[in-house]
Order: structure tokens, then sequence, then C-alpha cells
């Protein structure tokens, strides 16, 4: 409702624009002209050239403010998509953990010790998720506003990855994916061991996102001339290249053609990207559609004599 709101608004604001200022301006320029052509003295030509000039800047200003309500509508859009996506985001896993309680509540599975270890499993499962969100958010509101500090130290980025991946496996259900590893870095990188353990999070839980039934993630750490790089591969849905181009921009989200939704905000990469990048890093993408992506984080290493 709201975004239909929007939408009229800005459709009449054109309109209007249109009607109301562009119709004079359009006048006003003809009389100008005429009066340029028809003019036999100075003041003639002088009344021409200032009608002329009063059109164009007329012209100007309404351009201007056609420009600048459209990108106040188009933000004011993607902040209510925004709280609407979250709020949905949250909703999936809280739903899942009420529902698991409630079947513990019950004394349904209470002589099945099985099932209730596995109760409990899905609500901790479904509290990491919560975490990781929340998390996202705070990071995004604290990197939008330039107020996101870094505790930085040097030495090897290989327990940050490992506790990533640690915490990915904690979100992941058993048998749900398949999860290979390879950790054969040694060189020190000046990071932080938060921030690098977010992106890495990010980077597996989309691989386990965009991936149909057989999901197969490889992570790697390797060290390269006097760089780290940090790989994330999926043999997911991929993207293609135009997708590709904008993954990285706050909110965008690649279509789904088979109309499924796993859900998200649109924010995840975007905070990955500005956080390797506050490391003096990139973060790029390599994909194929229907093949799967790789992601890879590049760190520069730390100048010779810091700690490892
Ligand atoms: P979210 O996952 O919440 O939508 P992200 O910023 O993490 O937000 O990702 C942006 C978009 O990039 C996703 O909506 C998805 O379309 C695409 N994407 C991210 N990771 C992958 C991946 N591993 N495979 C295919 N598409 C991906």
């Amino acid at each position: 409702m709201r975004r239909l709101n929007l939408n009229l608004n800005l459709t009449a604001i054109i309109v209007l624009t249109a009607v109301g200022v562009l119709l004079p301006v359009m006048l006003a320029t003809a009389v100008g002209i005429v009066a340029l052509v028809i003019a036999d003295d100075v003041g003639g030509i002088v009344t021409g050239v200032l009608v002329i000039s009063f059109a164009v800047t007329a012209a100007g200003c309404a351009l201007l403010a056609v420009v600048l309500t459209s990108r106040k509508a188009r933000l004011a859009r993607r902040q209510a998509d925004f709280v609407a996506n979250i709020s949905h985001e949250l909703r999936t896993p809280l739903s899942a953990i009420r529902l698991y309680a409630q079947t513990l509540q019950s004394g349904s599975v209470a002589d099945d010790p099985e099932q209730i270890a596995r109760c409990l499993a899905t609500i901790l499962r479904e509290t990491e998720w919560l975490d990781v969100m929340i998390d996202q958010v705070l990071a995004w509101r604290a990197s939008s506003r330039d107020m996101l500090t870094l505790d930085m130290q040097t030495r090897s980025v290989t327990d940050a990855v490992s506790q990533a991946v640690e915490r990915f496996r904690a979100m992941s259900a058993p048998d749900e994916l398949t999860l290979v590893t390879a950790m054969e870095s040694s060189l020190p990188v000046e990071h932080d061991n938060r921030a690098l353990n977010a992106v890495v999070l990010n980077l597996l839980t989309n691989a386990a996102k965009y991936t149909g039934a057989d999901k197969q993630i490889k992570v790697s750490v390797r060290d390269e001339d006097a760089a780290v790089v940090i790989e994330v591969e999926d043999n997911g849905m991929g993207l293609t290249a135009a997708e590709a181009r904008h993954i990285f921009q706050p909110f965008y989200r690649a279509q789904r053609h088979d109309g499924s939704d796993v859900g998200g905000v649109g924010l995840g990469l975007a905070i990955a990207r500005h956080l390797v990048q506050r490391h003096g890093g990139t973060l790029t993408v390599s994909s194929e559609k229907g093949r799967g992506s790789a992601f890879t984080v590049f760190l520069p290493a730390a100048a010779a004599g810091g700690r490892s």
C-alpha cells in the first residue's frame, strides 16, 4: 500500500512538472526565439535572450526537482522493503524455534532422547541464524555511518576462517551439505578476526542458500606471493555476467527464475566487500549460470617482521 502511494506521488509530481513547468517553459522559449527573430533593435534582442535564459533556468530547476524527488522516493521504497524483508527473515527462524520449543513443552517426545536432542539442536541452529542476521544489520548500520571500528592484529587468517567454518557447521543440519576445507596459509595478515569471520560466514551461508539439493561447498586459504587468498566455491545456481556486476550493491538481489525465495535482504555481500576493502583487500566473484560460483577474498600480507 505504501509502495503504491509512493509510486502515485512520484507520478503526480512528474505529471505536474510536465504540465505546470515544461509547457510554460516551452511557450516562453518560443516567445524568446520569435522576439530574437523579429528584433530590430538592442531592446528586442535583450528581451529575447532574457526570456530564453529564464526558460532554460526554469527547465533546469524542474529537472533537478524531479531527480531529487525520485531519488528520495527510491530511498523510501528501499527502506520499506528492507524493514519488510528483515522482519520476514527474523520470523522464519523464530517460527522454527517456537515450534520445536512447543514440541518439547508438550511432552510428546519426553521418552525419546534422540528426538529431544534433535529439537534442541534445531533450536540452537536457528538461534545461530538469528544471531548472524542481527550481526549483519548492526554491521550495515555501523559501516553506512562510518562508525565501524576494527581491532587489527597481525597473524595468519586461518583462525578466523576456521572459526567461521565451525559457526557455519553449527548452523547447518547434519547431512545437509558437503563441506571441504583446505587451509594452507601461513603468511601473516593484519586483520580484525571478527570482521574476517563475518565475511567468510556470509560467503558460506550464501553458498548454502543459493545451491540446490546437492550442496557441495569448498573453502580454501592459500598464500600467493605477498598475499593471502580465501576462496569459497559452490556448485549452485551461479550468476549471469549482468547479475555478477550488481551483487555487491546494497539491497540488490538477483531474480530467481524458479519463483522460489530463500530469503535475504541483499546486504551481506555489500558489507563483506566493505569489510574486505577496509583491510586493503578485494572481494570478487567468478560465476557461471547453472554451474556454481567462486568468491575470492584477496588480502595483502603484512610486511616482513609481522607476528605470525
Ligand atoms: P542476500 O543473500 O541477503 O540476498 P547478499 O548481499 O548476500 O544478500 O547477496 C546478494 C545477491 O547475490 C543474492 O540475493 C543472490 O542473488 C546473489 N548471490 C550471493 N551469493 C551467491 C551464490 N553463492 N550463488 C549465486 N548467487 C549468489
